[in-house]
């Protein structure tokens, strides 16, 4: 009877930080308060098309490994699929489900002229050769390749994925067109028509949001005391950004462990020691835990590495005033309700991290016309559209008396449901 117990609490446990079983929740919340009927939930609950591929590749030491892949296309409703593909152990089709219809979220929140696309790999990169991750994407690409393009479906680098990767999946892609064709993925190398910004795109977004959720909170970023989870390419210029707007970084973590100063750490040291992975933490002898690094006392706290980080078991001793979500799905939502009842300001992932979706879009403009645009246009342009969003979103949670996360969801859908019923789909 007690084992029995047990089991059944783990798997609501597992239900509960179950990604897509949370996003599904939120989704049908937003379309109920917005009037749609249950049509339309049934329809954007999945992906419209969800391929797994399986990938031959041959190692270093000379053996054939197949790896497994995945290529979620959520709705197409408004255009193009769009969305990043990201290498890690962990992936799992329904974590690729989930990623896809937040990228439908984004796009819509930023208002962007796309649906939401994502892929994943189950691979540890870390682990690999140049040669092999070479292999490895361009076999991706040759698995997907009919259901994507620059028309159809539009790849960009996600977790332990960067411009390399991109240039070969380009170059794979172009292969099989026969003719270049670089409006097929963003995140590319500059040299490769990618574009100015677009690397720390997604950190620029997160600071405009940060900056913004100050302002109504009464601080300013200058002397707040930051906490940063993660240190890849978000976490990262996120650092960067917010050491040099005069905050104090006073804790950041890689997968590894954590490290604290209450002084404020050397974030231009850190920055030159860490690895591509984003790894830095193995270089120091005292580190804390990434749960410790969660309960420090800040003012902003900025969970910018993987899921499922604040939960109902932690969610009440987290001393931020602001949390601002940089990865995908950090929160759960028990914890966003806790956060939210404790009168802490929590900025959602599908709003904060939309900075890079948003600068791929401008990226794919410049391809498909030819013309490329200098470092301060894609700026400007990326200022006006995080700042728009935040203030819907954020105007939306107080005139309806909810949390930023609901709003948002109310707001990202909406544009994907009006395109989905004048088509005639629901
Ligand atoms: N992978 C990023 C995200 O989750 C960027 C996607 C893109 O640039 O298309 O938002």
């Amino acid at each position: 009877m007690v084992a029995d117990k047990a089991a059944d609490s783990s798997q609501e446990n597992t239900e509960k930080m179950d990604v897509l079983t949370s996003t599904r929740a939120v989704v049908k919340d937003a379309l109920e308060r917005l009037g749609y009927p249950n049509e339309l939930y049934e329809l954007l609950k999945d992906s419209l098309r969800m391929l797994t591929v399986r990938i031959p590749v041959r190692m270093d030491d000379g053996s054939i490994k197949v790896f497994t892949g995945y290529r979620a296309q959520h709705n197409d409703a408004v255009g193009p699929t769009k969305g990043g593909v990201r290498f890690h152990p962990d992936v799992t089709e329904k974590e690729v489900n989930a990623l896809a219809i937040w990228m439908s979220l984004k796009a819509g929140i930023v208002d962007l002229p796309y649906g939401g696309g994502k892929g994943g790999i189950i691979c540890d990169p870390r682990e690999m050769s140049f040669r092999e991750l070479e292999g490895l994407s361009r076999g991706y690409v040759r698995a997907i390749s009919q259901i994507v393009g620059p028309t159809k479906d539009i790849p960009a680098p996600d977790v332990f994925t960067n411009s390399q990767i991109m240039a070969w999946m380009m170059d794979e892609y172009s292969r099989i067109d026969e003719f270049n064709n670089p409006g097929f993925i963003t995140g590319k190398p500059i040299v490769l028509g990618g574009s100015h910004g677009r690397e720390s795109a997604t950190a620029k977004g997160v600071t405009i949001c940060i900056e913004e959720a100050a302002k109504k909170r009464g601080f300013e970023i200058k002397g707040a005391r930051v906490v940063v989870q993660g240190f890849g390419n978000a976490g990262s210029f996120l650092a960067k950004f917010l050491h040099e707007a005069g905050a104090k970084v006073i804790g950041i973590s890689d997968a590894y462990g954590a490290l604290h100063d209450p002084d404020g750490l050397d974030i231009d040291y850190l920055l030159d020691r860490r690895d591509s992975f984003g790894t830095v933490t193995k270089l120091f002898d005292k580190t804390i835990t990434n749960e410790d690094l969660l309960e420090l006392d800040c003012d902003i706290l900025v969970p910018a590495a993987v899921q499922n980080q604040i939960t109902e078991h932690n969610a009440h001793n987290i001393k931020a005033n602001i949390v601002v979500e940089a990865a995908n799905g950090p929160t759960t939502m028990d914890a966003t309700k806790i956060l939210t009842d404790r009168g802490i300001l929590l900025v959602p992932d599908v709003l904060a991290s939309a900075g890079g979706v948003t600068v791929s879009y401008f990226e794919w403009v410049q391809n498909n016309q030819g013309y490329y645009w200098p470092e301060d246009e894609i700026e400007e342009k990326l200022y006006k559209a995080m700042i728009k969003a935040f203030n819907a979103i954020y105007n939306t949670a107080e005139t309806r008396g909810i949390d930023m996360r609901l709003a948002a969801y109310m707001v990202g859908v909406r544009k994907m449901a009006e395109a989905s019923r004048y088509r005639g789909w629901i």
